[in-house]
């Protein structure tokens, strides 16, 4: 379970994120909707300690993010698929992770056919479409075998085949107890994948919702 309360983060005059608190809770998919510029990435950032709260603050299970013994088992995330080192393949750019992580090796292999890259494992990075990046992204956040999942806008740049892949990994990883809590400034694309939902705008809380409540009362 992830605590937030009270997250807010200023850039100079501008309130990117405004006095925010919500849950996410296990064994269901978290929707975070709100359109461009409302302050979603800053909050995903600020939850993984990428970034520095303003005022507030993120507990997940009860501690601080800093304070979790192996990050990556605890908590995955798909925030920027751009950080792999493209001159590397696939497998040797997930193998750095898992090692510095402290994860076993045989992980590696494992998401790498989850994702469905077990073919191109040995490819440079570098060559690969926006959708086999996206999902090294996803092989990335899976390496850990985390409880909870944090996928930033995940089927952007998928094609249909890629978005009904990640709709159905999400739900299923949400099936098996974990947290999962995934962005968009689509709510067409939330209605297909989300439980739950919280709305973000202008970095504020506007709603936090089961998605059956909110679509009967919008
Ligand atoms: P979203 O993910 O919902 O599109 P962001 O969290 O990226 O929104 O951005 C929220 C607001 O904060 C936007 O107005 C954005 O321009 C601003 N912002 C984000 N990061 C920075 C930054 N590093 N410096 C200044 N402003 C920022
Ligand atoms: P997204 O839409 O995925 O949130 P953005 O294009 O808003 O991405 O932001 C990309 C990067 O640029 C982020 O690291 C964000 O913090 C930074 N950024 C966004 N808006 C601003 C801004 N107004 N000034 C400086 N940095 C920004």
């Amino acid at each position: 379970m992830i605590e937030v309360e009270g997250l807010t983060k200023r850039y100079g005059a501008k309130l990117a994120v405004d006095d925010v608190s919500f849950q996410v809770r296990p064994g269901r998919v978290t929707g975070f909707l709100g359109p461009n510029g409302a302050g979603k990435s800053t909050t995903m950032r600020m939850m993984l300690d990428l970034d520095a709260p303003t005022a507030g603050r993120v507990r997940i299970d009860g501690r601080r993010y800093r304070d979790l013994d192996e990050p990556l088992t605890y908590m995955g995330a798909l925030l920027d698929a751009k950080a792999m080192n493209g001159g590397r393949s696939a497998y040797n750019n997930l193998l750095c992770l898992a090692q510095s992580n402290r994860i076993p090796r045989h992980r590696v292999g494992e998401v790498l056919d989850t994702v469905g890259l077990g073919a191109v494992a040995g490819k440079k990075s570098k060559g690969f479409s926006l959708g086999m990046g996206q999902r090294l992204g996803i092989a990335s956040a899976l390496l850990g075998d985390p409880r909870i999942l944090m996928f930033d806008e995940p089927v952007n740049g998928l094609d249909p085949e890629g978005i009904h892949w990640i709709r159905n990994l999400m739900k299923s990883l949400a099936a098996q107890g974990r947290t999962v809590f995934v962005s968009s400034h689509l709510m067409s694309e939330m209605a297909l994948t989300a439980d739950h939902l919280i709305v973000i705008g202008q970095g504020r809380l506007l709603a936090d919702t089961s998605m059956a409540d909110f679509i009967a009362e919008n």
